[in-house]
């Protein structure tokens, strides 16, 4: 067993624990990111770049190498009701460096961040390097087990972050009090071709009680299908060519194209989860990103939470660690930094989701109420535009 010491072990190399890690060894604070997997391939995560991510960008310097990497820049999100176009959010009138979403794998964005934090002394990347456990010692957590292809081994650190996602091993081996929210919807992701004919836009589409969102990626649509929690199998049961006549009545647009749906295997489900932790720490140990809070996809907020997380853990911590002060009431301090936004983003999300009331006993159909409140107003979109593309507590950089 190979044992190693570091000041903080983040686990999981995602958009939150990335992003921490350099800005902790950018602050001068040694740190070992551990991520599983031994690259940042993954087809279908969150592919969005916020304003208020690419702001932070703008502050450390980086903005312009970064927006050279292939992105689309979507300045507005536009709800399609039938064929009346209905825009939701609007970004452009932010006073950030660039008013706008980007769309980019996320690969690209973590690979960005792991090149420029490799070339900062202090910080460690182990990839194919999975956390297993925690280790207590002095009545705080001390370290972390992990797998690597070369066998066990043990990372002592004066603070472990788990950052290890909606699943998170470490959450769960803290054995974290996790109060579920309930998310009614799976949705189902597949891409469709793209044709130079089509509308440049992202779009979400609504109708006869559906919704599917269609995201603008250069020569594809990547479409998220939502469908009620727990029914794929009901989908699956009536057929594959039931699916597809469904969704080329919802998506006109790629009507003729949903042929290139094969087989089941071309859609990949996402079970969605809407949870918080009551306490995102414990003596050595803190949870950030979706490990201590996943999102619902309504809005596309959970990257932007998971980098903001990351902000303020970086800006909270990051003195108090590299002086060896690190105490309890610093972690709490994280926590009440960001349980505000986090709790005010799901309210609402569980808000934006809410059917109509049935009206004298029948039950209605058609968009929501917030898409209808915002379809008749010309400020709403503005107020969305910033609470998606800049959150309810944006984060600046001060370390
Ligand atoms: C299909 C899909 C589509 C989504 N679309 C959007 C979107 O459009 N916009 C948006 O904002 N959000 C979206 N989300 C949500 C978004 O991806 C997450 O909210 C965000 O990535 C959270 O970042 P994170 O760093 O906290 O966790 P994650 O991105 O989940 O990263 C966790 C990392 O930890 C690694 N890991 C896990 N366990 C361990 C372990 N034991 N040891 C070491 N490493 C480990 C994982 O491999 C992963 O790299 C989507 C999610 C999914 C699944």
């Amino acid at each position: 067993m190979r044992e190693l010491a570091t000041t903080c072990c983040i686990a999981g190399g995602g958009p939150a624990g990335m992003m921490l890690g350099f800005l902790l060894a950018r602050a001068g604070v040694e740190v070992t990111v551990l991520e599983k997997h031994a690259d940042f391939l993954r087809d279908f995560r969150g592919d969005t770049i916020h304003p208020s991510t690419m702001q932070l960008m703008q502050e450390l310097g980086l903005l312009d190498d970064f927006l050279k990497l292939p992105h689309t820049e979507e300045r507005s999100i536009v709800a399609r009701f039938g064929d009346r176009d209905v825009p939701i959010a609007d970004f452009s009138h932010l006073p950030v460096a660039a008013p706008y979403i980007a769309f980019m794998p996320q690969w690209d964005f973590l690979d960005f961040l792991a090149d420029r934090g490799r070339a900062l002394p202090a910080f460690r990347l182990l990839m194919r390097t999975k956390a297993t456990g925690l280790v207590r010692s002095g009545g705080r957590v001390a370290a972390v087990t992990v797998e690597t292809p070369e066998g066990e081994a043990t990372i002592w650190a004066d603070l472990v972050v788990a950052a290890d996602g909606r699943h998170s091993d470490l959450r769960q081996a803290g054995g974290f009090t996790v109060r579920e929210i309930g998310a009614p919807m799976d949705v189902l992701w597949f891409r469709l071709s793209r044709r130079e004919s089509d509308a440049g836009q992202t779009f979400g589409q609504v109708g006869r009680g559906r919704f599917a969102v269609m995201l603008n990626r250069g020569d594809y649509w990547q479409c998220a299908y939502v469908i009620p929690k727990g029914t794929l199998e009901t989908l699956r049961a009536a057929g594959l060519d039931a699916f597809k006549e469904g969704l080329a009545a919802l998506l006109p647009v790629v009507a003729d194209r949903v042929g290139e749906i094969a087989s089941w295997d071309d859609l990949k489900l996402l079970s969605v989860a809407v949870d918080r932790l009551e306490r995102w720490w414990q003596p050595g140990l803190i949870c950030i990103g979706d490990a201590a809070h996943a999102m619902s996809p309504i809005g596309g907020v959970g990257v932007n939470l998971a980098i903001q997380d990351a902000i303020a853990t970086a800006n909270i911590l990051a003195g108090p660690l590299r002086q060896g002060t690190l105490t309890s009431a610093h972690l709490l301090a994280v926590q009440k930094r960001r349980s505000f936004p986090t709790k005010a983003t799901q309210k609402v999300q569980l808000m934006m989701r809410r059917k109509r009331k049935p009206q004298g006993g029948k039950p209605t159909s058609g968009p929501p109420a917030f898409m209808r409140a915002i379809a008749r107003s010309r400020l709403l979109p503005h107020l969305t535009g910033r609470l998606i593309g800049m959150g309810f507590r944006p984060e600046s950089i001060r370390t």
